[in-house]
């Protein structure tokens, strides 16, 4: 069984002093990670307890050079960042990002010791359409680098249409994706992929983690909005660990 991993997002939230919301989070028996905006990594990793780590939201492919605004994975490492969040659908809809520039990022990260959190997932229009498998196996196939390991790589599936909205999966269409993703792994990554963690991301809360992480293969969460203060996400936590 894959040690299990909540891991926060807190896309453009956040502030110094909101990372009190931090204390008390770490967790014995499962690894608990917050990705804050960039700015707030240093500061976060520094100040995290035993048990807590802290990863980045996204990444430049490139080692340096010339890329205004962006940081490299050497960089995030340098600021204590453990993971970084690549293929975020916010990522891919607003800054047209493609399958293409996520594996490439995902190349990086694992280049430099990290650990790659590789989102994906379709949108209403396709899942209405009877395309959710196709989509997510295109999606999986173009973003993964041929040297994904348990060790290096988590993929999170989140439904375009669960983030933010209030609307979740139910778990009979996460348990037909889990299953789905984990066959495709196994397929190209041997028995190594039964330890690749799978997260379900779209809407997660205290309300709902229970039933999400009684579903097979789901090794955990990656949640936006109720990562972002202790009350919401501490439940999540520990629902995850006594699943
Ligand atoms: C996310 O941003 O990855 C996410 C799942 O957001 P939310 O939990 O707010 O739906």
């Amino acid at each position: 069984m894959p040690r299990k991993l909540a891991a926060g997002n807190w896309k453009m939230n956040g502030s110094v002093a909101q990372l009190s919301e931090l204390s008390g989070l770490g967790h014995a028996d499962i690894d608990v990670l917050i990705c804050p905006p960039a700015t707030l990594i240093a500061v976060a990793a520094n100040a995290a307890e035993t048990g807590l780590m802290i990863g980045a939201q996204d990444c430049h492919a490139a080692a340096s050079g010339a890329h205004t605004g962006d940081i490299s994975t050497a960089m995030l490492a340098e600021a204590g960042a453990t993971h970084v969040i690549v293929g975020h659908s916010e990522r891919r809809a607003d800054h047209a990002e493609t399958d293409d520039q996520v594996r490439a990022k995902a190349e990086a990260i694992t280049a430099q010791g990290l650990i790659a959190i590789i989102c994906i997932g379709e949108t209403l229009a396709q899942r209405e359409a009877g395309e959710t498998l196709s989509i997510l196996d295109a999606q999986l196939s173009a973003s993964t680098p041929d040297n994904a390991t348990a060790a290096n790589t988590v993929i999170a599936y989140e439904p375009v249409w669960a983030i933010g909205t209030g609307l979740t999966a139910n778990t009979d269409q996460i348990g037909e994706v889990h299953s789905h993703l984990r066959a495709h792994l196994t397929e190209r990554f041997g028995a190594d992929a039964a330890d690749i963690r799978l997260l379900y991301g779209g809407s997660v809360k205290a309300a709902n983690a229970t039933e999400i992480f009684a579903v097979p293969d789901v090794d955990g969460a990656l949640v936006g909005g109720a990562s972002l203060t202790a009350k919401d996400f501490r439940p999540i936590v520990d629902a995850l660990a006594a699943s």
